[in-house]
């Protein structure tokens, strides 16, 4: 499904065939979920291949490596200049890439001596989410942000996530929303969230979240279409209030979310400003129309 006999990725300072890459089986990375990684989406652009906030995404990426005392010495802009050698080398325009920075062989808990970089990209098929999401309270919080530095992109956080997602299926319902450890919203397991009530937009304030960089996009959207959008924390109760709310992030792009815990919202969603700030996503990111949306909000 990700890579076939032909499938070329970036690996430890080469281009290597995915199928014939090997790792180490004593690695930190593998035993204690000691990795940074990124999730990144390239778009055809007028006939081109555009990586979107690819400059973003790589100060994310070695900012994680930072907080995690990995040795990583590669620059955003070396960085931005593989990811497009991988797309070329495969071929791929609407593309899925996942970097990732996994240590060397080491059995003890203390930092990594030495770090491989790996760049993977599979073509896009849109398979993340679901187009209307029927969420459920997750009973598992995400991590506590003082045992863990929540605002990185680390492997090892993605545990709770698988949890909190499953748990979600095994119930019927196709996602899971976490609680921070104080009973208020945070974010899905691989997500951000944001609610509208009454023309203003609503999204869990940073501290318990992974501040997504398609949050950040969606605020300048809000910003640019003058709609007002506001950070702060609030329970699931005031959620269930909301007329829209929708989960986005670099792989699920803006996705509407159609129910919380069986509590239907109450706007249709065509009519919302939320379906309106998705055309926008969506524009932004083909590089496309925006101006267009701009004269018609
Ligand atoms: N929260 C979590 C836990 C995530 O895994 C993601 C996906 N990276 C997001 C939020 C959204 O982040 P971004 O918009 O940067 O993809």
């Amino acid at each position: 499904m990700y890579y076939n006999e032909d499938t070329i990725i970036y690996f430890n300072g080469r281009f290597v065939k995915a199928a014939k890459a090997n790792t180490d089986l004593y690695s930190q990375s593998l035993h204690y979920g000691y990795a940074v990684f990124e999730g990144i989406r390239s778009y055809p652009v007028n006939g081109e291949t555009k990586i979107f906030k690819a400059e973003a995404h790589y100060d994310r990426l070695r900012h994680s490596a930072a907080v995690m005392k990995m040795p990583f010495h590669y620059t955003t802009a070396q960085l931005v200049k593989l990811s497009y050698e991988v797309l070329l080398r495969n071929d791929f325009k609407d593309a899925y890439l996942r970097p990732l920075v996994i240590c060397s062989p080491n059995m003890g808990l203390s930092k990594g001596k030495e770090s491989f970089l790996t760049i993977q990209a599979w073509e896009w098929t849109n398979g993340y989410l679901v187009n209307k999401m029927r969420l459920m309270t997750s009973t598992y919080q995400r991590p506590n942000a003082k045992a863990f530095h929540i605002d990185a992109k680390v492997s090892g956080h993605y545990v709770n996530s698988i949890l909190a997602c499953q748990e979600a299926k095994d119930n019927g319902f196709d996602e899971a929303l976490l609680l921070d450890g104080n009973g208020f919203v945070a974010e899905g397991p691989g997500a951000n969230v944001f609610y509208e009530k009454d023309g203003v937009l609503f999204t869990p304030a940073k501290g318990n979240i992974l501040p997504g960089i398609t949050r950040a996009t969606i605020i300048e959207i809000c910003n640019e279409l003058n709609i007002p959008v506001e950070e702060k924390l609030f329970t699931v109760e005031e959620m269930k209030e909301a007329d829209t709310a929708f989960y986005c992030g670099t792989a699920a792009e803006v996705v509407e979310i159609a129910s919380l815990d069986d509590v239907t919202f109450r706007l249709n969603w065509e009519n919302s400003l939320s379906a309106l700030i998705q055309k926008a996503y969506k524009a932004k990111v083909l590089g496309t129309e925006f101006k267009q949306i701009l004269q018609t909000a």
